[in-house]
């Protein structure tokens, strides 16, 4: 089966959403084999986002990424990485649609905030597989 890499984002755990996202996740019949929270460290952040490094918004990211607890998971499934990216809707909250996690959930916060859109998911099973080493190496032999 495919595997995808959830976090509830900082914003995500401090509004209390943790249960919404999980339960979105379960009811679409994805499986969650992997859990933790974290709080994480700027190494983890420059290898999670390494392809954003040199981006405007690099610093930022990594201060809200940083700014509390997140929650990680791997979730199992038939093509769950693009169902997941489905769900989350767009990056940007006021692009999101309803029915999305960020488009019911998250709000455009402007340019002085950066973007807090509640989830991130792996946009590739590449990418979830790179992702997963990173936040569970111990699942990886
Ligand atoms: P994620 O990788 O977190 O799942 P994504 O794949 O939808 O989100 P990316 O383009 O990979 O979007 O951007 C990673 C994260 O960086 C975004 O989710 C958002 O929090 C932040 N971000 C992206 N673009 C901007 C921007 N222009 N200004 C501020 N923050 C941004
Ligand atoms: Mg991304």
């Amino acid at each position: 089966e495919e595997h995808t890499l959830v976090l509830i984002k900082p914003d995500g755990y401090a509004r209390g959403l943790i249960g919404e996202v999980i339960s979105r996740i379960e009811k679409r019949g994805f499986k969650i084999i992997g859990l933790k929270i974290t709080i994480p460290t700027q190494e983890e952040l420059e290898e999670h986002y390494f392809e954003h490094k040199d981006k405007h918004f690099f610093n930022s990211l990594c201060e809200y990424m940083s700014s509390g607890p997140i929650v990680a998971m791997v979730v199992e499934g038939s093509r769950v990485v693009q169902s997941f990216r489905n769900m989350m809707g767009d990056t940007n909250p006021a692009l999101a649609l309803p029915g999305t996690i960020r488009g019911d959930l998250a709000r455009d916060w402007g340019p002085d905030r950066g973007v807090e859109n509640i989830v991130h998911g792996s946009d590739s099973p590449q990418s979830a597989d790179r992702e997963i080493a990173l936040w569970f190496p111990e699942m990886v032999d």
